[in-house]
């Protein structure tokens, strides 16, 4: 069998991931089988840390561009990315993978509070540790938290899961001779306000050499695929 090329990776989803093709919510099926994908890298050994954005219920901006307070918006944001890591973790644990939730805004009844060296045990004791709320601070993203935390627990790479199946220089969906990169350097993310992910997270990549992978999440085994070094998308680095 190959080995991963990994030890350590944050796996960051965006919520529509989990919504499937309602387009917003929770499809019970599609978080079952990301959970499938999850445990086929977990069985290989690989540390598995997951980061999941909220924008299936609730974005800040929304909210905000309907004259909410901004801030407000934005923990509404958070707790939207809360109810998504249950669904994970309710989904892992079927599948019979010891999961924890750690939050960036305490609720102790609900998950543990973020705890950097705790949630590195978990990690070398083989569960996967989810990361909710985001940063916990408003103004930011949930891709955002995805650099944050890969910088704080040292994984070696952040797995970006979409719905398509890397980056390209127009929307795929929209001009069907957009062209897909292979590999892009930071730079060329930020200069060419490519969408792999926003600035600040951009920037934090880059200032820390956090490399990325962005890949088609709805292709089943492709998590694998990438933690194998296989081709499968699009290679974001220094
Ligand atoms: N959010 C925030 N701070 C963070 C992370 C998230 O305020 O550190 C809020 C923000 O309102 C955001 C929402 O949570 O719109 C959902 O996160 P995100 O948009 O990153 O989710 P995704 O697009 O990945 O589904």
């Amino acid at each position: 069998m190959d080995a991963p090329k990994f030890k350590r990776v944050i796996l960051k989803l965006s919520g529509e991931a989990l919504a499937g093709t309602m387009g917003y919510g929770i499809d019970p099926e599609v978080v079952s089988s990301i959970a499938v994908q999850i445990k086929e890298v977990v069985q290989l050994g690989v540390e598995v840390a997951v980061v999941i954005g909220g924008g299936n219920i609730w974005r800040g901006v929304a909210g905000s561009t309907k004259g909410m307070d901004r801030a407000t918006a934005d923990y509404m944001g958070m707790l939207a990315t809360v109810i998504n890591s249950l669904a994970l973790q309710d989904a892992l644990v079927q599948h019979n993978i010891v999961t924890r939730v750690q939050t960036a805004i305490e609720m102790r009844d609900v998950a543990e509070p973020y705890i950097r060296l705790r949630a590195i045990r978990h990690l070398e004791k083989g569960r996967v540790v989810i990361f909710a709320a985001g940063t916990g601070n408003p103004y930011f993203s949930t891709d955002t938290a995805a650099a944050l935390r890969a910088a704080e627990i040292e994984a070696e790479v952040i797995l970006m899961a979409k719905r398509v199946d890397g980056v390209y220089d127009s929307d795929p969906y929209k001009n069907k001779n957009a062209i897909k990169f292979t590999q892009l350097s930071y730079i060329d993310v930020l200069n060419k306000g490519l969408g792999v992910m926003d600035s600040t997270a951009t920037s934090l990549c880059m200032d820390n050499r956090i490399p990325l992978f962005v890949f088609d999440i709805n292709v089943p085994g492709n998590i694998k695929k990438v933690v194998l070094g296989e081709n499968v998308g699009t290679y974001v680095g220094g």
